[in-house]
């Protein structure tokens, strides 16, 4: 188990020193912004969206390592779903971050963050990019500031 848990945390380290995505996308015709003010994150999502389907996504910003290594993450998942896809695995995210409970055909390379329920500071540094891509997919607004708060 302890090393699981330390190949998790080496997947968390190289996601934040080598985020996927990490650009501006030139495409994007959504743009969000995410700010968790306990931890100080700041994202700034850029997605591609038709007909309901996240053609391409990428972010800027900086955080700490659990926040960027999630939006690096959420951003290879999210790529190609649609909006009805996302919401769904974001409502399975959501449990387990908080919970720790998980399926790991349901998760897959998101069960790396599963850990971070036992620290509840975190957990908003781990949901901020979801919180501010589902609530921006729902919005009619095309760019918007969200906050974990
Ligand atoms: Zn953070």
């Amino acid at each position: 188990m302890d090393e699981l848990r330390e190949l998790y945390q080496s997947l968390i380290l190289d996601h934040s020193r080598h985020p996927h995505n990490f650009k501006v996308l030139d495409s994007a015709n959504r743009t969000a912004d995410g700010y968790n003010p306990l931890c100080g994150d700041q994202i700034t999502l850029y997605m591609n969206v038709e007909n309901d389907v996240i053609k391409d996504i990428s972010f800027q910003g900086q955080g700490c390592a659990i926040s960027k290594a999630s939006t690096s993450i959420m951003t290879t998942i999210l790529k190609g779903k649609t909006i009805a896809e996302a919401q769904s695995i974001f409502n399975k995210f959501q449990h387990m971050i908080k919970t720790g409970e998980y399926d790991i055909d349901q998760m897959g390379k998101l069960a790396v963050l599963a850990g971070i329920h036992k620290y509840p500071v975190r957990v908003k540094c781990a949901i901020l990019p979801w919180h501010t891509a589902i609530n921006s997919l729902k919005s009619e607004d095309k760019a918007k500031i969200f906050s974990t708060e």
